[in-house]
């Protein structure tokens, strides 16, 4: 009897671990227009969005999952038959780093900032080593690497755009990366902006790298520039065309609410774990906003960071 509810359970985790990379699999990204040649992809699970600009002389892809960068080839092969030229990644997560493998027919440059390159050269590497064993969407795939690493910023002209490529510092990840077109009036924000959903905490194969204030201080030099931006493009979440610096505010206003809730019970003597039992949502516009487990996180970050005690 035992044996044959071992059997079962065993069978029952395979069953449950197929479920899982099925549901991984089956991530669809949908094509939404931002404006004329500039093009998100948004994940239906609230997983990583991609973008990609169309110009006269191609193509600039930023950011790319293995999981899911056929699907942006795909949409980009019947919008243009001009080639990928150029891969830019926000920073070294598997769900934003890891897919130029599908644009290598194209040969295109890739172009990361150092702490990028490094994490990819790597924890992520060897991740992506782990993963081929285990997941259907790695197998047989191979881990491109950038060819181009920078340390503060560069800029690309390229099919008669401008494209401000920088890196903007530690904030959600290692090494956060932007770029703004100016004649577009679009600025790609990566993960320093998530739209109408809990965010990340920055992960490089499982270790977190969210510093809270770094965050909002990278959010604030953002804003300061008071760009002529029309769209900022989030790394999650759906894209709001035309809403502006509103949606970097908002951002910002996301890790105040957390501040302002943890740093008050922390000062009426109150533990972790009371903290996490109490605060299940945050107010306003907040409340309503998706993927509420990963609020968690974001407690215990701020909670450590708030103190100057651990990560
Ligand atoms: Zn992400």
């Amino acid at each position: 009897m035992k044996r044959i509810s071992l059997v079962f359970t065993a069978f029952a985790l395979v069953a449950a671990i197929c479920l899982t990379q099925g549901a991984v699999a089956a991530d669809k990204m949908t094509l939404n227009k931002v404006t004329d040649g500039v093009y998100m992809m948004e994940n239906s699970r609230g997983s990583s969005n991609s973008t990609f600009v169309v110009t006269d002389d191609g193509v600039l892809v930023f950011d790319f999952d293995i999981r899911t960068a056929d699907q942006v080839l795909a949409a980009i092969r019947k919008i243009t038959n001009k080639k990928v030229r150029y891969l830019v990644s926000s920073h070294s997560a598997g769900d934003h780093a890891t897919g130029a493998w599908h644009f290598r027919e194209d040969k295109p440059v890739y172009i990361a900032s150092r702490p990028q390159s490094r994490d990819l050269n790597m924890q992520e590497a060897q991740e992506f080593e782990e993963r081929k064993e285990s997941r259907a969407a790695y197998k047989g795939k191979d881990l491109i690497k950038p060819d181009i690493a920078f340390d503060d910023g560069m800029t690309l002209y390229f099919g008669g755009l401008t494209f401000h490529i920088k890196h903007e510092g530690q904030g959600h990840s290692t090494g956060d990366t932007t770029i703004y077109i100016p004649q577009k009036r679009v600025f790609l924000a990566g993960d320093l902006l998530d739209t109408e959903i809990h965010p990340g905490q920055g992960s490089s194969s499982n270790t977190y790298y969210s510093v809270i204030d770094g965050w909002m201080r990278l959010l604030d030099n953002i804003m300061a520039r008071d760009l002529p931006v029309d769209t900022y493009v989030p790394g999650h979440g759906p894209v709001h065309v035309g809403r502006g610096v509103a949606d970097l505010k908002e951002q910002k206003g996301y890790f105040i609410a957390i501040r302002d809730e943890v740093s008050k019970r922390i000062q009426e003597g109150k533990s972790l774990a009371q903290i996490r039992k109490e605060l299940k949502k945050l107010p306003g516009v907040y409340a309503k906003y998706k993927r509420g487990s990963r609020l968690r996180n974001f407690i215990n970050r701020t909670y450590y960071q708030l103190q100057g005690k651990r990560w």
